[in-house]
């Protein structure tokens, strides 16, 4: 069981690497979704044959929480500085961030690169979004600093204003899951997320799911929030929280929920996943995890336990 109420550093950690791991499963799972083989598993909610590989949302994650378990907080240049070390251009990237952290490991200044982005307005993509449920964990006792370090986080690949906000809000959700006292009710995890994060495209999104939290079909909530067939933050994060606070504690439900729907599916069920596994009752089955890829050697010492571990 992980202990929400414990804000020793190993405490912080156990429940970034609990989050971590269902992030990955989520991410490695939902990616078998985009084999044109398995889309009949899908309906029938069968699993694909393992092993499952995690993709770019993964392995930026293991670099958010590497960062968090050397610094105790968001280091902007590290974190820069691992992704860009860790980058495997085979994991799924899009083609503006391989090509920033290719610079950024040739010297290149992440601040000017990620600035540049689409004409100067910054990537609005999913990707700090996408890798940042282990920090709400890691701050289950603090949301408002989960929220604050998730917009630091953002900036070395994301600077424009929606995916730095999503990346607030799915930091924020991950956060009210784990905290002490156990996942609020669907309700009340919307509502302080809402609550935590700025005016934007993404914070409308989200008081549209609120709204929408007695809908029974995630098709009909996809329709309308959108499920990432845009790969924008404000088409992906608030259907990816509608689905994770529709299921709190139940992974597995919360799962096939959202991979039904389609879109963006590796990412969506990387943030369902990452959420709902900080908080209490919320791991991933464990046969799923068995059949995920181990997280990478490169993580630090104690934490490279496998997706599994
Ligand atoms: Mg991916």
């Amino acid at each position: 069981m992980i202990s929400s109420t414990d804000s020793s550093t190993p405490g912080r950690l156990e429940r970034a690497l609990a989050s971590l791991r269902g992030l990955a499963v989520g991410d490695a799972l939902g990616s078998q979704f985009f084999v044109p083989a398995n889309y009949p598993l899908l309906k029938q909610r069968e699993l694909p044959p393992a092993p499952w590989q995690w993709t770019d949302d993964t392995e930026m994650a293991c670099s958010v929480v590497a960062v968090l378990a050397a610094h105790h907080r968001i280091d902007q240049d590290a974190l820069a500085h691992s992704f860009a070390a860790h980058h495997d251009f085979d994991r799924g990237y899009g083609p503006a961030v391989n090509r920033l952290l290719r610079l950024v490991r040739e010297g290149g200044d992440w601040r000017e690169l990620a600035a540049a982005l689409f004409n100067g307005q910054g990537s609005w993509g999913n990707g700090a979004a996408m890798r940042i449920a282990p920090l709400g964990a890691w701050y289950a006792d603090d949301p408002e600093q989960a929220t604050h370090q998730a917009e630091i986080s953002a900036y070395p690949t994301h600077q424009h204003r929606e995916a730095v906000v999503g990346a607030m809000a799915v930091a924020a959700a991950a956060a009210l899951v784990a905290a002490p006292g156990g996942p609020p009710s669907p309700q009340a995890l919307l509502d302080g997320v809402v609550a935590l994060v700025p005016r934007s495209a993404v914070g409308q999104g989200l008081r549209r799911a609120r709204d929408m939290l007695d809908y029974a079909d995630p098709g009909t909530v996809a329709a309308v929030l959108g499920c990432g067939r845009r790969t924008t933050a404000h088409d992906t994060v608030p259907f990816a929280l509608w689905s994770a606070a529709r299921a709190l504690g139940d992974y597995r439900t919360a799962f096939w929920a959202t991979a039904q729907v389609g879109g963006d599916v590796d990412t969506t069920c990387a943030i369902v996943g990452g959420v709902l596994a900080g908080g209490r009752s919320g791991a991933p089955p464990a046969a799923w995890a068995e059949r995920t890829e181990a997280l990478p050697e490169w993580m630090p010492a104690g934490t490279g336990t496998g997706a599994g571990g």
